[in-house]
């Protein structure tokens, strides 16, 4: 990252060769990152964070929803209808009820911003109070989404679905390629019935070409760990972060699936596909147009090429890495089993990250063993860090079914790169003084 501090530091969005040396070191990470997820480069959108990732991916798509400009796509004389009568139909999101919280707050913020007087404009074209419909999705004890109430909740006016791949407190894996598979299904379904209808079905749903829902994952504490091909999992918008593969803080990205006009219905006159391809999300910060005009902004060249590095390493090691802390996983709490027969595992045991440990010491406070283990050197934390700061029982603890005592007497401790078996033996020890 170094010499785009001081020596080359150009704005890549420059003609010249300085600019044009600072842009070939974007490219050069965008290409890396598009390569580990088995996708195209363009479809890379570098932001500020993970969180203005998954701000743009939801609010990028009903933006799209919303825009008639969406709703006119390919060449001038081949102009057609992506989306028909959007405006007048309520769109529903359904989300996870153990998202991070900037999917999570997001979501609340879209179901009141459609309520908004300022959106007085909307209410009255649709003749609608309500606005986005968000639909919260249940998880069982041990932390996985419910694919039946998914499968309930599907409907024609559905247009994301957004469930993590890893969830940040109890490190539990979410069976996202079956959550595709499933939306697959329903559009196919959707496209049957619209023929049986003769058609009917267009009216009413917010799209003519049966592309939604679309599929969004938060991917931020998978990537470590887990495989992110876009296409095995069938996502259609992922999130990624720097900080969380070792890579600088301040930098994220969004994957964007290209719909190409193919499976869109695109033809020109000679009834072939028309190779253009369109996105499915419109920008939230506009400007200069920097990456491909979703995210205007001289980009953070030093943060990015710091990116495209941490995920070289990563894409090196994950597999290994993976065994080695899963082995320090199952060794570590063997010993605290074994020290403390009532402490339980909260998540599932196998389906989860290898370096995430959320322990229930039952009547003992969360935040009184923080401080112990915090004098002792170690640094653990009570639910997710951002909840650290208000205290209050973990939404991910308590949509998992648990009480308050179980959520504020549990905390988290996350194994990483640096984490040897010592540093493990030395941790239980402490555990054995502080409790
Ligand atoms: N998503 C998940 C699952 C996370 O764990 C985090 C951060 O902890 C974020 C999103 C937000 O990342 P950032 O703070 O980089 O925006």
């Amino acid at each position: 990252m170094k010499p785009y501090w001081t020596k080359v530091f150009g704005n890549p969005g420059a003609l010249h060769w300085f600019g044009q040396e600072a842009s070939a070191a974007v490219f050069k990470a965008r290409n890396v990152i598009a390569k580990s997820l088995g996708c195209h480069y363009s479809e890379i959108i570098f932001t500020g964070s993970a969180t203005e990732a998954n701000n743009l991916a939801l609010r990028g798509i009903l933006k799209g929803i919303r825009n008639k400009e969406l709703g006119m796509i390919g060449g001038k004389e081949n102009r057609k209808p992506l989306i028909h009568n959007s405006l007048f139909t309520i769109p529903k999101i359904i989300v996870s009820s153990i998202e991070h919280e900037s999917v999570l707050e997001t979501a609340r913020d879209l179901s009141r911003r459609w309520r908004d007087p300022a959106f007085h404009n909307f209410e009255s074209v649709a003749g609608e109070k309500e606005g986005v419909e968000v639909v919260y999705l249940p998880v069982s004890k041990k932390g996985i989404v419910d694919l039946k109430k998914l499968k309930e909740e599907l409907d024609e006016r559905t247009v994301l679905v957004s469930v993590m791949y890893a969830n940040n407190e109890v490190g539990t894996i979410q069976p996202i390629a079956k959550i595709s598979e499933i939306i697959k299904d329903f559009r196919n379904e959707l496209r049957i019935r619209n023929k049986e209808s003769g058609g009917n079905l267009k009216s009413i749903i917010p799209n003519s070409s049966f592309i939604y829902p679309l599929l969004h994952t938060d991917a931020v504490q998978a990537f470590n760990y887990l495989d992110c091909n876009v296409d095995m999992l069938g996502v259609d918008l992922l999130t990624l972060s720097a900080q969380k593969i070792y890579g600088p803080k301040g930098i994220g990205a969004l994957y964007a699936r290209r719909r190409m006009n193919k499976e869109l219905g695109i033809r020109d006159k000679e009834n072939s596909v028309i190779h253009n391809s369109s996105f499915i999300i419109l920008p939230q910060i506009t400007g200069g147009g920097q990456e491909y005009g979703f995210r205007s902004g001289t980009e953070n060249v030093p943060g990015i090429v710091g990116f495209g590095k941490a995920v070289e390493l990563v894409s090196n090691s994950y597999e290994l890495e993976n065994k080695r802390l899963r082995k320090l996983q199952e060794y570590f709490l063997a010993r605290i089993k074994k020290m403390f027969p009532k402490a339980q595992l909260n998540g599932d045991e196998k389906n989860r990250l290898p370096n995430n440990i959320n322990l229930y010491f039952p009547q003992q406070s969360a935040q009184d063993l923080i401080i112990k283990l915090d004098l002792a050197g170690f640094a653990v934390s009570p639910g997710s860090a951002c909840s650290a700061r208000t205290c209050t029982p973990s939404h991910v603890l308590k949509a998992m079914g648990f009480s308050d005592e179980r959520a504020t007497s549990s905390i988290r401790i996350t194994f990483g790169r640096p984490t040897t078996k010592e540093e493990i033996d030395k941790l239980t020890k402490a555990f054995a003084r502080v409790l």
